[in-house]
């Protein structure tokens, strides 16, 4: 028996056993040691869905996660029992079209752990222990936080995005939401050589993080239009809310790109769709991460990018009602961490 974090329904999160996974060869059990809380678990627990994914069954949440290998299935080389690593909650087929093509993130036949988006659901990470294919492990140094560890898989999906805006260097940037996706995605976009990173969000908590996160400029958008909108080479739209969509159009410059990061609601909603045309703007949906990871987990324990700043509260799993309730608040939180 293990215990899990389960989202049974909207507003329903229940910290209760589960059955145990077989290990198969190939595969490892990994002990929970850090999860982070992502904006689409939070969505299952707040809405019972993530856009058009809705909650059908028992959801074990989770996909932000590291931890210690406990147990290796036959077959496995290059780990041994009692490794720290960060798990990559991403398994593609590698055998596809897209997959052959290199766009892994579109595999027809993934599994992403606690997604709710195929029948049945594929079963996340925050659980005490969990089984894994070797290949989703990698190794972090022993003494390295595993808090730390953990956010390899947000700051993939902004590297990622960044992937999908091309060359950044020299560019200025508009990142619209300073979530923790838009916190990463600024210090992404800084990293890629950006000489101009403008974070926007309504939460001055959110605000001040993005400045830690080496943003050149925040701004409050309930205070008023976008610093030097139309002259953004490219916008990164975080936020995933309805309402930034106009504000993101607004702010791009003639020729500019266009990367929706952030999950928007499930109802259809009027787009500004003349301003693709007169501005020629590539509006570019990004989506989860191909093969970044390892480069992720790479540069957060190189300290390249550095993700502490987003994080504002540790919490014991056992109580992830508490935390779950916790991260919903943006008033008081960022990036909410999951403890063993
Ligand atoms: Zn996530
Ligand atoms: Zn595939």
């Amino acid at each position: 028996m293990r215990y899990a974090a389960v989202v049974h329904a909207k507003r329903d999160l229940r910290f209760e056993c589960v059955a145990e996974e077989q290990l198969t060869p190939g595969s490892v059990r990994v002990r929970f040691g850090c999860g982070g809380i992502c904006g689409s678990d939070l969505h299952y627990f707040l809405d019972g869905a993530v856009g058009n994914f809705a909650i059908a069954e028992p959801l074990v949440v989770g996909h932000e996660m590291a931890g210690e290998v406990a147990e290796l299935g036959a077959g496995v080389t290059g780990l041994a029992v009692g490794d720290r690593v960060a798990v990559n909650p991403s398994r593609h087929c590698g055998d596809c079209v897209r997959c052959r093509e290199g766009r892994t993130n579109l595999c027809a036949n993934v599994y992403f752990m606690g997604s709710a988006s195929k029948r049945p659901h594929m079963q996340g990470c925050f659980a005490e222990t969990v089984v894994v294919r070797a290949e989703q492990c990698v190794k972090v140094p022993a003494d390295f936080p595993l808090a730390r560890a953990a956010l390899s898989e947000p700051v993939s999906v902004c590297v990622h995005a960044a992937d999908r805006a091309g060359d950044l260097q020299g560019r200025s940037v508009l990142v619209i939401g300073a979530g923790p996706i838009g916190l990463f995605q600024t210090a992404v976009a800084k990293w890629r050589g950006a000489a101009k990173v403008v974070t926007t969000d309504l939460e001055p908590l959110a605000l001040e993080r993005a400045e830690a996160m080496g943003a050149t400029r925040v701004h409050n958008a309930g205070e008023g239009p976008t610093p030097d909108a139309g002259t953004y080479d490219v916008v990164f739209e975080c936020s995933g809310s309805t309402r930034a969509i106009p504000a993101a159009f607004e702010a791009a410059r003639r020729g500019a790109v266009m990367v929706q990061v952030g999950m928007l609601p499930g109802e259809p909603f009027p787009v500004p769709f003349n301003i693709i045309v007169s501005k020629e703007l590539d509006v570019r949906g990004s989506f989860r991460f191909a093969d970044v990871y390892r480069q992720a987990v790479g540069l957060i324990v190189a300290g390249t990018i550095d993700v502490t700043p987003a994080i504002t509260a540790t919490v014991p799993l056992a109580d992830a009602v508490r935390a779950f309730e916790l991260a919903a608040d943006r008033k008081r939180s960022a990036k909410v961490i999951l403890t063993a």
